[in-house]
């Protein structure tokens, strides 16, 4: 299996920039760009730009707890960036049942608005 093993989906165009997106933080490990159909104010995706098989948060491994702590680390610079350290949520949806499309792991953060409890 290659670095991104895993059927490929729409975020590798976004990472390759084949694809354009509104790009919020990027740095050599992640990738971070507004949801195309946002559900706040704020809605950005961290995502890593290498999958390496991590297509959903319910398959890591040991060997991806440093890119899964780089994602949060990263979720807290969007919420800076973004003027809302405030009040954020970070969500990660997670197989069909969660309402999971992408099969690319993802980080949601979300906020400028009230957020409510557990879902909206
Ligand atoms: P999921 O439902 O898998 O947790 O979230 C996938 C998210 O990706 C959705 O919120 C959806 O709006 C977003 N999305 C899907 N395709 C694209 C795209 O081509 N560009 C951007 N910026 N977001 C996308």
């Amino acid at each position: 299996a290659n670095a991104n093993s895993g059927a490929p989906t729409i975020f590798d165009k976004i990472i390759a920039k084949e694809i354009p997106s509104s790009i919020v933080y990027e740095d050599d490990k992640v990738l971070a760009f507004r949801d195309i159909n946002p559900q706040a104010p704020v809605h950005v995706l961290v995502i890593p730009k290498f999958r390496d098989g991590l297509t959903e948060l319910r398959k890591a491994e040991l060997r991806h707890v440093e890119i899964l702590g780089q994602l949060l680390h990263a979720a807290k610079i969007v919420a800076e960036i973004e003027g809302i350290l405030d009040g954020f949520r970070v969500v990660i949806n997670n197989g069909p049942a969660a309402c999971q499309s992408v099969y690319h792991l993802h980080l949601h953060v979300l906020g400028g608005r009230q957020m409510k409890w557990p879902a909206g």
